[in-house]
């Protein structure tokens, strides 16, 4: 083991922060009456409904956006919902918690996104939803999705966790579904550190959707003046998203477009100098379909094979940086085991998987720490090429 301090540490993300969200959180702590007002609430949610031109709940977490979906689709025990195995566990467990299954389908190779090619043959009588994930903040063939929920009427939800700022042919992920979740999470481009927002695209849910996002109550009708009191008459939770949180992502939102081209430069930097790089030594770097513009969430290579990719992140850490992966294929843990199925073969999901490795991207990363980490990608390989040189 190398016993020098290494003279670089680079994490694998710093949480997005500008300096902007102080202006709105001290307005909050200066003035405790407006925290009564909901004022930034109000404020975000003008934000993304002029951005979307959909109606939007600002809720605790993607995850909760994602619960208040399947509440909304009505999902009942038995139903099966079809999904990528290659995902973050919360878009499974929201809809297990109503008692669904889930079917996983495999993922492509270019992009770890659904395959529209492998759903058909998954969708039984049972199927009630298609759960999309952007990964990487890289749309799916929504096209082909929309063709199939259309087809087979099925509902269609995005979990577009990754995917603000994002878009697919001009529209922007989490606006092509029935329903669209996305999260403010600190390791997100955008973040209130815990965050989330639930699109509505279909007017039928939006009287319901008040109603659940308010503990079952009928309480909106109320403050609208359109009922004398309220009381409970449905399903629901507190999904509210904090008037805190909401000061602190507006500071962000204010900034959307600047976090969002500082870190696609990065990404672009990336991309270009590790070309070279991967044509040498045979790793592959991200692809990006040519209708998508993706939001650099994630700088991913993808290595030779698992132990090729373990290699390399035990390398990063070694020298101070952090290179990781992510998602074990939810079909091969303990509880998806017990609880989902995985349609046809798992061609790439495992695979594929297990030779990615996330590089640091953060809003304040430098050119020079993103230099180190290209230079160290080169010395990676060099190594493996002459061990003895090291
Ligand atoms: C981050 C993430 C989630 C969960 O978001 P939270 O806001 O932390 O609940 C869900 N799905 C994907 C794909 C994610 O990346």
């Amino acid at each position: 083991m190398n016993s020098k301090i290494p003279s670089i540490q680079i994490p694998l993300n710093i949480p997005t922060f500008t300096g902007n969200e102080r202006i709105h959180v001290d307005n909050l702590l200066n003035n405790p009456g407006l925290l009564n007002e909901g004022k930034y609430t109000q404020l975000c949610t003008e934000w993304f409904e002029s951005e979307y031109g959909k109606p939007v709940l600002l809720t605790k977490s993607c995850t909760h956006s994602l619960e208040l979906s399947a509440l909304l689709l009505d999902i009942q025990p038995g139903d099966e919902v079809i999904l990528p195995s290659y995902a973050f566990v919360s878009a499974a467990n929201a809809f297990v918690l109503r008692g669904a299954i889930p079917v996983f389908t495999d993922v492509r190779r270019e992009d770890m996104n659904l395959d529209p090619n492998l759903i058909e043959a998954a969708i039984t009588p049972k199927t009630k939803a298609i759960v999309v994930v952007h990964y990487a903040g890289v749309s799916c063939d929504m096209e082909a999705m929309q063709a199939l929920t259309q087809k087979h009427g099925l509902y269609l939800v995005e979990d577009a966790a990754q995917g603000i700022m994002a878009k697919y042919q001009g529209k922007y992920l989490g606006t092509m579904g029935d329903l669209g979740c996305i999260s403010f999470d600190q390791m997100k481009n955008l973040t209130c550190i815990q965050g989330g927002l639930l699109i509505l695209n279909d007017d039928r849910f939006i009287d319901r959707a008040d109603i659940l996002f308010e503990n079952g109550t009928n309480k909106k009708q109320f403050l609208a003046g359109k009922s004398n009191f309220y009381h409970w008459v449905d399903l629901g939770s507190n999904f509210k998203l904090s008037e805190i949180q909401a000061a602190y992502l507006y500071g962000q939102l204010e900034k959307a477009l600047e976090i969002t081209q500082k870190r696609l430069s990065d990404w672009n930097f990336y991309f270009h100098r590790l070309k070279p790089l991967a044509e040498k030594f045979g790793f592959n770097l991200p692809q990006i379909p040519s209708d998508t513009h993706h939001n650099a969430h994630i700088f991913y290579l993808k290595m030779q094979n698992k132990a090729q990719r373990d290699a390399f992140s035990e390398f990063f850490r070694r020298k101070g940086a952090l290179a990781t992966f992510h998602y074990v294929p939810l079909h091969d843990t303990e509880f998806g085991l017990k609880t989902s199925r995985f349609h046809g073969s798992d061609q790439h999901t495992q695979l594929e998987s297990q030779r990615l490795v996330r590089l640091p991207l953060y809003y304040s990363i430098q050119n020079h720490e993103i230099e180190h980490i290209c230079n160290l990608v080169g010395k990676f390989f060099l190594d493996q090429v002459h061990p003895n040189e090291v």
